[in-house]
């Protein structure tokens, strides 16, 4: 009797545990892909994450075809169409990677029950992680909220177990069921496309997620700790979409940084560990403290009078705050669905203290724009930013717009990049254009104000403001 594989945020054959049961119990595999109801609690899949699921479930099944087997998709409530297919195909088991959002867990605690209620055996994997989030505690059996040591006892104890190569061939059920079709599912903009540049960066699958890897470890992880702060440089991995959807393993990639020390400084193979390790410690906090996704972790700041100015939020949101590095990031962001790390701190910062609007609706903005929009990794960074976080960055240290700007991008070239109105101007005045002489603007071909905006706060004046509010939440609690 054949066993369902089902897939969910691990769309790949490389690594992945609960492929490589199903292969080796040596019954024939149904790969099934659900597309289930819009979560609750981490909310509903965002639209640039939509439009790499769809390439990334087409690649996929690519790769299942090259092993004379096809994914089978299906729509509705994930025991439900379990249970139909259970029904329609004989199956007695099914398999699956563990997830790890508070939704995804409850859904994943119901099924098994139910499953096991009928006979049907479920069996669950991990994976999708280097550890389990309860693997790693503190010396009190309490889960670590402050991410220095999580590091030293990730890093001193625990390798990560070595990746499973995918099998070569699979055994799949011969008589696969009907599957709905990728393109009725609508994931993919219509009009306006406004992914039409995304394809230029991303090639979603399991086989660009290898392909971007080895290319970082090639060129750019050599130099990582430096340079990976600068948002011109092509100088991080761009991982994260791929790892978003579980198309490469972290176990995978940590491994792939192996073997590297003889070309490789060890300070940068241990610096970009230590980010894998941020993904790790997010998830570790989402899985003791789920309410981490949408509630301030610290509740002092559930008293903050935010301000939420629609206006405001609506320039963020379209790169036209008339700070320049704010604008570069954010329209990054919605030109290629994804934006530069340091970047993303410095728009956070911006939106949460300079315009006070609270970090919630950045969080939701980011969800749905990113491609890599990740349930752990965005929350646990918004209240980082916030300050409301566990480990979090404090609420005092707000982030100058154009100082962030011109020790990050000195040269301009990141904000040329992306607000091409700005391209005439020279370094001096890139990151402060509402300081340059007229005749400098006029050179430029800029018009505050109606070709560039002029900023729409005054970041010293926002900066005491946000520091007066944050007082006096202090001063309430
Ligand atoms: P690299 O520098 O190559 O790092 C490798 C991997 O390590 C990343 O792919 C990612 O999985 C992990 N990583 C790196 N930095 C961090 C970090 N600070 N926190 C957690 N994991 C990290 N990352 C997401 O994956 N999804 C999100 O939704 C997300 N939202 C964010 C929101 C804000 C406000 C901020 C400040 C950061 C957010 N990040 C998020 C973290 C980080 O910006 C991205 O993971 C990183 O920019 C991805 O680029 P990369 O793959 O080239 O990173």
């Amino acid at each position: 009797t054949p066993v369902i594989l089902w897939f969910r945020k691990d769309l790949r054959l490389d690594d992945n545990q609960a492929l490589n049961a199903a292969h080796h119990s040596g019954r024939p595999v149904i790969p099934l892909y659900i597309r289930e109801p819009q979560a609750a609690g981490t909310g509903p899949l965002g639209a640039a994450q939509a439009w790499w699921l769809h390439h990334s479930l087409a690649a996929l099944d690519g790769s299942l075809g090259k092993r004379q087997g096809r994914l089978v998709l299906a729509s509705g409530d994930a025991l439900a169409v379990l249970c139909a297919l259970i029904r329609e195909s004989g199956a007695e088991a099914v398999f699956w990677n563990r997830r790890y959002d508070p939704s995804g867990m409850s859904i994943d605690i119901r099924i098994k029950h139910e499953l096991e209620k009928q006979a049907v055996e479920a069996r669950s994997f991990g994976g999708q992680l280097l550890h389990e989030p309860s693997r790693l505690m503190t010396g009190n059996g309490t889960p670590y909220r402050v991410y220095t040591p999580f590091w030293r006892a990730l890093e001193g104890g625990c390798e990560p177990e070595p990746p499973l190569d995918a099998p070569a061939k699979l055994l799949l059920a011969s008589q696969l069921p009907n599957s709905e079709r990728l393109e009725s599912w609508k994931l993919l903009p219509v009009k306006p496309d406004w992914a039409g540049d995304f394809a230029d960066l991303w090639t979603p699958g399991e086989e660009g997620a290898r392909k971007k890897l080895h290319a970082f470890a090639e060129d750019a992880l050599d130099g990582y700790k430096q340079n990976r702060d600068y948002p011109a440089r092509p100088a991080t991995s761009m991982l994260s979409p791929h790892l978003a959807l579980g198309e490469i393993s972290p176990a995978r990639i940590w491994h792939a940084t192996r073997g590297l020390s003889k070309r490789v400084p060890a300070t940068d193979i241990v610096h970009f560990r230590k980010e894998i390790a941020w993904r790790e410690f997010s998830y570790h906090l989402l899985f003791h403290f789920p309410r981490l996704a949408s509630a301030n972790w610290n509740d002092r700041f559930d008293g903050f009078e935010w301000r939420n100015d629609g206006e405001d939020f609506k320039a963020w949101c379209r790169g036209l705050t008339g700070y320049p590095i704010v604008d570069a990031g954010m329209r990054q962001l919605w030109r290629h669905g994804w934006m530069h790390n340091r970047v993303r701190m410095i728009v956070a910062s911006f939106l949460i203290k300079d315009l006070m609007i609270d970090w919630r609706r950045g969080e939701a903005w980011f969800r749905d724009t990113l491609v890599d929009a990740d349930p752990a990794n965005n929350a646990a960074s918004w209240q980082w930013v916030a300050g409301s976080g566990a480990d979090a960055s404090p609420f005092f240290r707000i982030f100058n717009p154009v100082l962030q700007g011109e020790t990050f991008d000195p040269g301009g070239d990141y904000v040329r990049a992306h607000v091409p109105e700005l391209r005439g101007l020279g370094a001096k005045y890139i990151h402060r254009p509402f300081e340059a002489p007229q005749g400098v603007l006029d050179e430029a071909g800029i018009t505050l104000g109606q070709t560039y905006p002029k900023p729409i706060v005054d970041h010293a004046n926002a900066r005491n403001r946000a520091l007066a509010a944050y007082n006096a939440t202090r001063d309430a609690a």
